[in-house]
């Protein structure tokens, strides 16, 4: 009997990362790290399916060109940053196939690009930028469970060689960043822990409660933007064990925690 290549082909984890300030695409610290480390631990994946925090939009759009645009959609920042170069190929075959897979309500949209909660992480996983890149947006009219749903409709793509990458972070407020803080205020790592222990739990709806209703809430969440990728992860994940790296808290208001699923 020939093994085919899907046969051979592994499981892939589901990833959530928190991305944390852009810097961490050309800072050489712990949590560029281990990104790193995950890009040479995991499965060489045919592609990656990235779901940033930073396309946030109305309804669930995807990019389907062969070629990626990147974008460089952060202000104000050294201009080692915005000489990062990372342009891998799309994949109109994924985009294909996720859509089919959502099967209703996908847009298809090439305006935007490779943003840096996809590059600042993928450049570090996958330097050479030689495994296809797609997003698929975050739908901001969403609830946590829809959002849930949906990533739940992209679980069969881990036996097909795709990762599937969320980018967020679980606590992040821009408003009350302290840049000489390199830890978290008490109650940023409050809310983290809530979290992590939902997931850790295996509970979405501990999740999706903790997000509306822990008293820390309104200052870990003030917009849903880079939590939401979260929920997308924990569907595509269902029933997988999760792992946590990157646990920690940073210039104050951030948190760099990460799950690998599976
Ligand atoms: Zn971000």
């Amino acid at each position: 009997m020939r093994y085919t290549h899907r046969y051979m082909t592994q499981r892939l984890p589901v990833l959530f990362v928190g991305h944390g300030s852009p810097m961490n695409a050309v800072e050489d610290n712990t949590f560029s790290q281990t990104w790193k480390k995950l890009g040479t631990t995991i499965a060489r994946p045919s592609a990656v399916l990235s779901l940033s925090a930073h396309w946030f939009t109305s309804g669930t759009r995807i990019q389907t060109s062969a070629r990626n645009r990147q974008v460089y959609d952060m202000y104000g920042f050294p201009k080692e940053l915005y000489d990062v170069r990372y342009h891998p190929d799309g994949s109109p075959a994924l985009a294909a196939r996720v859509t089919t897979l959502i099967s209703s309500g996908v847009a298809e949209d090439n305006s935007w690009g490779i943003d840096h909660g996809t590059w600042s992480v993928l450049c570090r996983m996958y330097p050479e930028a030689d495994i296809p890149v797609l997003q698929l947006s975050i739908d901001r009219t969403a609830t946590l469970q829809e959002q849930y749903d949906i990533g739940r409709h992209l679980q069969p793509l881990r036996d097909e060689g795709i990762l599937i990458l969320a980018s967020g972070n679980i606590v992040h407020n821009l408003g009350m960043i302290d840049w000489q803080k390199p830890d978290g205020f008490a109650w940023a790592d409050s809310f983290d822990a809530a979290v992590k222990n939902a997931v850790l739990a295996g509970s979405v709806q501990q999740v999706i409660e903790t997000a509306g209703k822990n008293a820390a809430a309104p200052l870990a969440v003030p917009t849903p933007d880079h939590f939401m990728p979260l929920a997308y992860a924990l569907g595509a994940a269902e029933g997988s064990v999760p792992a946590v790296f990157n646990d920690a808290r940073t210039l104050g208001s951030m948190s760099m925690t990460g799950f690998i699923f599976g």
